[in-house]
């Protein structure tokens, strides 16, 4: 595996090869979530890069940026094991300099949800998404479908900017009792990640409804936030692909995002039924 910090020196080390190129961008704190994105880029491309980069642009003032997992050594074992061609570990100032072209998230769909309760959070997403595709240049990108508000941005800016690279959605990867895998789970004493499995089962139970033909939005959120109980709610909403709201889920092009707080951890899930 090949580590480079430098974004023109990976710039020159990928160009002119006919090879299809497959991209991971993370912020580290590798997990098993990280390596199913990994796995799939391996699979469908001839070489894969991922990207290790806490972006600084995409935390607000007061979040936890400083305490962010940092797990340098054992992310590059990971990465060498899981079979990377190539590790993109650049510092800040090898991204940023001082006066700064940055890109601005669509005014609705940048500032509900999570761009509500942290705005301007996706313009620092949107920004670093494009700087790294315009250094990788990649033929497809992977990214999680946990993150559902992220991906359905950077596909919006991938068409919006009429940009090249194929915008590859990957499932959500689980531990056995349901929690979702994140790097902030790490924060989650034994007792707030109990609570915090109320997430998972709120969706678990909105996919049972739903397969019992209850498709009325009121209806589910309901059960949800009876479910979520006493964990404090950001938002429980039910959507279409388009992120639209709707008063009935339409199967098959519905998405149902929850956002809930365990301690003082912000935790996402979803459930794209
Ligand atoms: P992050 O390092 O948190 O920015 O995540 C990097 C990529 O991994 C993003 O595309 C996430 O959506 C994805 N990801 C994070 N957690 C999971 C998970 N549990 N399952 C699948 N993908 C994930």
């Amino acid at each position: 595996m090949k580590i480079i910090s430098k974004p023109l020196e990976l710039k020159e080390y990928l160009k002119n090869n006919n090879k299809t190129i497959g991209f991971v961008p993370t912020m580290g704190a590798l997990h098993e979530g990280h390596i199913s994105l990994i796995k799939k880029a391996k699979d469908e491309n001839d070489l894969t890069v991922v990207s290790i980069f806490l972006n600084p642009t995409q935390f607000l003032k007061g979040e936890d940026l400083d305490q962010y997992p940092k797990k340098d050594e054992a992310d590059k074992k990971i990465c060498e094991l899981a079979g990377v061609d190539i590790l993109f570990f650049p510092n800040v100032d090898d991204i940023y300099g001082d006066d700064e072209v940055s890109l601005n998230a669509p005014n609705v769909r940048g500032y509900v949800l999570e761009g509500n309760s942290r705005p301007s959070h996706f313009n620092g997403v949107l920004t670093v998404v494009m700087k790294l595709l315009n250094i990788v240049n990649p033929t497809r990108a992977y990214f999680g479908k946990k993150d559902a508000q992220q991906l359905n941005l950077i596909s919006l800016m991938v068409k919006q900017l009429f940009m090249s690279v194929e915008i590859v959605p990957v499932e959500t990867l689980r531990d056995s009792d349901g929690l979702a895998k994140s790097s902030r789970n790490a924060y989650l004493s034994n007792s707030q990640r109990q609570e915090a499995l109320k997430i998972s089962a709120s969706l678990y139970e909105a996919a049972k409804m739903i397969s019992r033909g209850i498709l009325d939005s009121d209806k589910i959120r309901e059960k949800m936030i009876e479910t979520l109980s006493p964990l404090q709610i950001a938002y429980v909403e039910i959507l279409n692909r388009d992120f639209k709201s709707i008063r009935k889920v339409e199967v098959g092009n519905s998405v149902i995002l929850v956002e809930a707080i365990a301690g003082q951890t912000r935790l996402l899930d979803n459930l794209w039924c």
